[in-house]
């Protein structure tokens, strides 16, 4: 009985305090994006990208925009709300990077990252190739190459 109402408290604090409580959802060049809104350490557990385990030919075959790779037979579906982690665009040149942990996908911070900084990481070769390149990225990396937007320093 004294028990009960202090998990649910726990649980409550995990949910707003790590997940979506710290982030915020804004436009960019890309749509929307994911940015911080504290700083945070290089090294340091970001985000975990949630949603529905379901094996690759299921995945696939059911298609959508926000499949993850676990593994070669498994794929994480991220379409869910409570997955924040699926407002992370592609860069070629992240702050973040994810690692998988068994059937879990974590997102890391791969260098110190300032309070208000739009989040990335790289979505890999065959992910670019076919649904990035033909039109072109507009990461903050490229566009700043191409000369139409610097990124302040
Ligand atoms: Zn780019």
């Amino acid at each position: 009985m004294i028990g009960i109402p202090s998990i649910a408290v726990a649980i409550r604090r995990y949910e707003t305090n790590g997940t979506h409580q710290g982030f915020s959802v804004k436009r960019t060049p890309r749509g929307l994006g994911l940015f911080t809104r504290k700083r945070i350490s290089r090294g340091k557990l970001v985000v975990e990208y949630t949603g529905n385990l379901l094996p690759s030919e299921e995945a696939y075959r059911k298609g959508g925009r926000y499949l993850f790779e676990v593994n070669s037979r498994w794929i994480i579906d991220g379409a869910g709300r409570e997955n924040i982690s699926r407002y992370i665009n592609h860069s070629c040149r992240p702050n973040c990077e994810p690692r998988t942990r068994g059937m879990r996908v974590l997102i890391y911070a791969r260098r110190n990252i300032d309070a208000g900084e739009e989040l990335s990481y790289d979505y890999g070769k065959e992910y670019f190739d076919d649904l990035i390149k033909p039109k072109g990225c507009r990461c903050d990396h490229c566009l700043g190459q191409g000369g139409r937007r610097r990124r302040k320093r």
